[in-house]
C-alpha cells in the first residue's frame, strides 16, 4: 500500500483531476480526500475517517455502497465473458437482458436501447440520432437543438454547448452554433417577485415560443431538458411546467430528450423522471442510477416514431455509422442487471419516494425560516438549500464570498458531505435512494450546525 506521502506526491506529480483548480491541486491547496473503502452510506478516506456521504458520488450511487450482489455480478462476468462488442448484431446475454429490463422499466411508447458509457457520449448519441433522423425525414436544415440555461448535459463538445452553465463555457470556444439556450424554470429566481407559479410557467413559455418564432421552427430539431434541474441547482419545475412546454413542442413538430441522468431508476420516486411530471419524450438519456457507479454504462432510449426512421435510414444507407468499442459492455451490463434487480428487491424507488419527502420536510421545518436561507426545495431524493444574503429583497452573496463552500466545508468536519452547486450559493443533496430516516436525521441536524456556524 502507498504512503500518505507518496499518494499526495503521485497524485500531484501524475494525476490530471477533472473539474479541479489545476493550479491550487498543484500547489497542495485543494482539499483532496483520498477514499479508500465505502459501505451503506458512508464512505471512509485514507485516514480512517467515516463520512456519510449525501451526494452519493455524484448522485450516482443509488443502491448504497459495498452492495455484494453487484460485485459479485461483476467478478462472475469477468471471469466468463469480461468483453465482447456489440457492432453489427452482437451481443452478450447480459446486455441483451439489460436492454430488455430498462425497456420494461420506460414508458411505453419508447422502443429500443442504445448503450454507451456515460451521460455525456449518450447525450452525444442523442444529438448524432437526431440529425440522422432529420436528415431521412428530408429536412436537413431541422438541426437546431434549444437547451436550458443552467441545464447540465455532460462535458463533451455538443453536451458541454447544450450545458447552460458559464464555467463548462469559458475559454473553451462553446458553445457551438447549433446550440440554442431558453430561460431555466426557476421558480425562486423569476424575474418578477409577483408572478404566481402558473404565471411564470407561463413566462417560460412565452420565451420559449418567442425563441421558436425567432429562429423559425424549420431549423428546430429538438429540445433538452431535464425533469428537475440537476447540477444548475436542484430546481424542480414550476406548475405545470412540462404538459406546457410539450404542447410548445408537438405544435412545431421539436423532439424533446428527457435528460434522466439523474432522475432516472428512482431518485424522484418514480422509476422515470418522465412519468413523475408526464413528459412524453422522444429519447431518454440514462447513465448513473443504471449501475449505481458500480461500473460505467449510459444508455439513450430510443422512442418509436425516431425508432421507425432510423431503420429507414438502414434500408436506405446502410449500417449505422455510429458506436463505441465499450458499446454495451459486458461488465457494465451485468453491473445493470444487478443494480435493476436490487432496486426492486429493496424498494428503493418507494424509498426514495418516502425518506426523500421526509427529508424535505424536516430541512424545510429546521432551515427554511433562517433569515439566510432564500428556499429550501426538492424532490425525492433531491433537496437543496439556497442561502442569501438578505431573504426579503432576495439578495445574494458574492461568489467571491463562497458561501455556500464554507457551509459544506464546515460539514464535512462534522461528517456530512454535501455539495456547493457550481453555480449560486446552493447546497446540494442527492443521497443514496437507501437513506434511512436516522440518516436524514445526521444530514439535517448537520447541515443546521454548519448553516449556524457559518452565517
Ligand atoms: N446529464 C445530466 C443530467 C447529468 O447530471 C450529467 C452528469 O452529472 C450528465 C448528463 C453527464 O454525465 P457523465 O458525467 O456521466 O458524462
Amino acid at each position: 500500500m502507498l504512503t500518505n506521502d507518496q499518494l499526495d506526491r503521485w497524485d500531484r506529480e501524475n494525476f490530471f483531476h477533472p473539474s479541479t483548480h489545476l493550479a491550487q491541486h498543484a500547489r497542495g491547496e485543494s482539499p483532496n480526500r483520498i477514499v479508500r473503502t465505502a459501505s451503506g452510506v458512508y464512505i471512509e478516506d485514507r485516514d480512517g475517517n467515516r463520512l456519510l456521504d449525501a451526494f452519493a458520488g455524484l448522485y450516482c450511487v443509488n443502491v448504497g455502497y459495498g452492495r455484494p450482489e453487484i460485485a459479485e455480478a461483476i467478478a462472475d462476468q469477468a471471469r466468463e465473458l469480461a468483453y465482447y462488442h456489440a457492432y453489427v448484431g452482437h451481443g452478450t446475454e447480459a446486455s441483451i437482458t439489460l436492454a430488455k429490463m430498462v425497456l420494461d422499466r420506460a414508458p411505453k411508447t419508447m422502443s429500443k436501447v442504445y448503450f454507451g458509457l456515460g451521460g455525456s457520449d449518450a447525450n452525444e448519441t442523442n444529438i448524432k440520432l437526431i440529425w440522422y433522423y432529420n436528415n431521412i425525414l428530408g429536412r436537413p436544415e431541422k438541426k437546431k437543438i434549444i437547451s436550458r440555461w443552467r441545464g447540465y448535459h455532460g462535458s463533451g463538445l455538443m453536451t458541454g454547448s447544450l450545458t447552460g452553465l458559464a464555467a463548462f463555457h469559458n475559454k473553451f470556444d462553446l458553445p457551438l452554433s447549433q446550440v440554442i439556450h431558453t430561460e431555466a424554470p426557476y421558480y425562486y429566481r423569476r424575474p418578477d417577485k409577483a408572478m404566481s407559479e402558473a404565471e411564470f410557467t407561463r413566462h417560460c413559455v412565452a420565451e420559449l415560443e418567442a425563441l421558436i418564432a425567432r429562429e423559425g421552427a424549420d431549423t428546430i430539431a429538438a429540445f433538452i431538458g431535464e425533469p428537475v434541474l440537476g447540477t444548475g441547482g436542484i430546481v424542480p419545475p414550476p406548475e405545470g411546467y412540462w404538459p406546457a412546454i410539450q404542447a410548445v413542442l408537438d405544435r412545431h413538430d421539436i423532439l424533446l430528450v428527457a435528460d434522466e441522468v439523474v432522475t432516472g431508476f428512482g431518485r424522484l420516486g418514480t422509476m422515470m423522471g418522465s412519468d413523475h411530471y408526464g413528459m412524453r419524450p422522444d429519447l431518454i438519456t440514462i447513465a448513473k442510477g443504471l449501475t449505481s457507479a458500480y461500473a460505467p454504462l449510459s444508455g439513450s432510449i430510443v422512442g418509436e416514431k425516431m425508432w421507425a426512421v432510423l431503420e429507414r435510414g438502414t434500408d436506405e444507407n446502410g449500417p449505422i455509422g455510429h458506436g463505441w468499442t465499450y458499446s454495451a459492455h459486458p461488465i457494465g451490463a451485468a453491473a445493470g442487471v444487478a443494480n435493476l434487480k436490487l432496486i426492486d428487491s429493496l424498494g428503493l424507488v418507494e424509498n426514495a419516494g418516502t425518506v426523500g419527502a421526509y427529508l424535505n420536510a424536516r430541512m424545510q421545518d429546521a432551515l427554511g425560516g433562517h433569515p439566510h436561507v432564500g428556499e429550501v426545495r426538492g424532490e425525492g431524493m433531491l433537496c437543496a438549500v439556497e442561502l442569501v444574503r438578505d431573504r426579503d429583497t432576495t439578495t445574494f452573496f458574492d461568489a467571491s464570498e463562497k458561501t455556500a463552500p464554507r457551509v459544506v466545508a464546515e460539514m464535512l468536519k462534522s461528517g456530512v458531505i454535501a455539495r456547493a452547486m457550481p453555480q449560486g450559493d446552493i447546497i446540494g443533496f442527492a443521497p443514496p435512494l437507501c437513506l434511512t430516516r436516522e440518516e436524514a436525521d445526521i444530514v439535517v441536524d448537520k447541515t443546521v450546525a454548519a448553516v449556524k456556524a457559518v452565517l
